[in-house]
């Protein structure tokens, strides 16, 4: 057995706080420009333990707690969209190895992504199938000890710097995941670039020909892609996601608290304006609302419960719409002065709506909410 490897430092919500004060914040903007993020600020996360949240202890992670985890979440999408849905994709990645994958791939692969060395993304949405992932084309072959990919994917989160691929794909008509690493022969990335929102998500479009990579890298059984290693890896992603809204419609109403005390029209601040107000007030009421949804769904998660998946799902659904609408108001605040680039309202307009795509739809969200109530 290997020696357990030592974690990095356990971060808090506090602490990350100031990290995105000073490392994530004053770059944001510059980020969504030049749509990326850059290689130094991984690093920079992974010594604040960032890159390891999802990472057991034993592999070098820092697996904080469903609640610290959520908090975490909500500083980052305060900071930054792009950010906190990358540091989402680490835990999409990782959550499942860590409880499906061998323990050779998790000594492999878990140490150097909490280090920050290696960089993971999950591809599952394809040019034909998003929302119907059972319906996924992207073909495996066993042959010879080895699993031999064709097909395509799109839209995949930091697809353009990533180190390794977790690929789901259809084995003999059932669902497998497998890792691939980038340089493997018969994997091509285009990268993506015109992204409305999340800009600096350096999305690319995989292309896999005849990309044959060893039986080893399945992770977790044949069959088990999309009902276990996906569904897992989604409900994850769904609860930073809610989180990082939750910052997300925070800075919406911060940045709105502060312009409407800043500019006067009919000779007072419009923080003053009634109808001003209602839109603080509804901002203010929306996000502690939504708050306490992903508090309930953390509980639940930590505790094991399988109510925790329906409540994840209603966390994400209402606070990925409350940062949406938290954006709209925060841009009527702001009036001809949010509607110019380079103002942090513009871009988190953007950004908001994009939440409510990622990681479920709301329309899918919607049916399985129902679906979950037997309604
Ligand atoms: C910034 C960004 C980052 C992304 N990162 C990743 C990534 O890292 N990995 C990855 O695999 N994917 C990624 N995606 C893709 C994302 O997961 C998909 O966009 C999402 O799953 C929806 O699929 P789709 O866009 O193909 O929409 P579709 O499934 O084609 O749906 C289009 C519209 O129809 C609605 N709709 C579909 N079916 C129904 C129905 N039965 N009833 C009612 N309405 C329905 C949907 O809600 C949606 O509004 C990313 C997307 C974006 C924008």
């Amino acid at each position: 057995m290997n020696t357990p490897l030592k974690a990095t430092s356990v971060p808090t919500a506090l602490g990350i706080r100031q990290f995105v004060d000073t490392h994530i914040l004053p770059q944001a903007a510059q980020m969504d420009q030049e749509q990326e993020i850059p290689r130094a600020l991984f690093t920079e996360m992974a010594a604040e333990g960032l890159t390891g949240l999802a990472v057991p202890v034993k592999y070098g992670g820092t697996a904080v707690d469903y609640a610290t985890l959520g908090a975490i979440h909500e500083e980052l999408g305060r900071g930054y969209a792009s950010v906190q849905n990358a540091c989402t994709v680490f835990g999409m990645v990782c959550k499942p190895l860590a409880r499906f994958g061998s323990e050779a791939q998790k000594h492999k692969w878990l140490p150097a992504i909490a280090a920050g060395e290696v960089i993971p993304a999950i591809a599952i949405t394809e040019p034909m199938v998003g929302s119907d992932i059972a319906k996924l084309e992207t073909e495996a072959v066993q042959e010879d000890g080895q699993i031999i990919l064709n097909g395509r994917k799109k839209y995949i989160t930091l697809g353009q710097i990533a180190d390794v691929f977790l690929v789901f794909a259809r084995l003999n008509g059932r669902g497998v995941a497998v890792l691939v690493e980038r340089g493997t022969p018969g994997l091509q990335i285009d990268p993506m670039r015109g992204l409305m929102g999340l800009r600096a998500n350096m999305i690319a479009e995989l292309t896999f020909e005849h990309c044959s990579v060893p039986v080893e890298n399945l992770v977790g059984k044949i069959g088990f892609g999309f009902t276990h290693v996906a569904n897992y890896a989604l409900d994850e992603g769904r609860y930073t996601t809610a989180c990082g809204s939750v910052g997300l419609a925070q800075a919406c109403l911060e940045q709105s608290i502060q312009y409407a005390g800043e500019r006067f029209q009919f000779g007072e601040p419009l923080r003053k304006h009634p109808l001003v107000q209602k839109m603080l007030s509804e901002m203010i009421t929306g996000s502690k609302a939504a708050r306490e949804l992903c508090a309930a769904a953390g509980r639940l998660r930590e505790q094991g419960d399988p109510a925790a998946i329906t409540e994840t799902l209603v966390a994400k659904y209402h606070a990925s719409k409350t940062a949406v609408h938290a954006a709209d108001h925060a841009l009527q605040i702001h009036g001809a002065s949010g509607c110019m680039s380079g103002n942090p309202v513009e871009r988190f307009y953007r950004d908001a709506k994009i939440m409510e795509i990622i990681e479920g739809t709301s329309q899918m969200h919607e049916l399985q909410i129902a679906r979950n109530f037997r309604l």
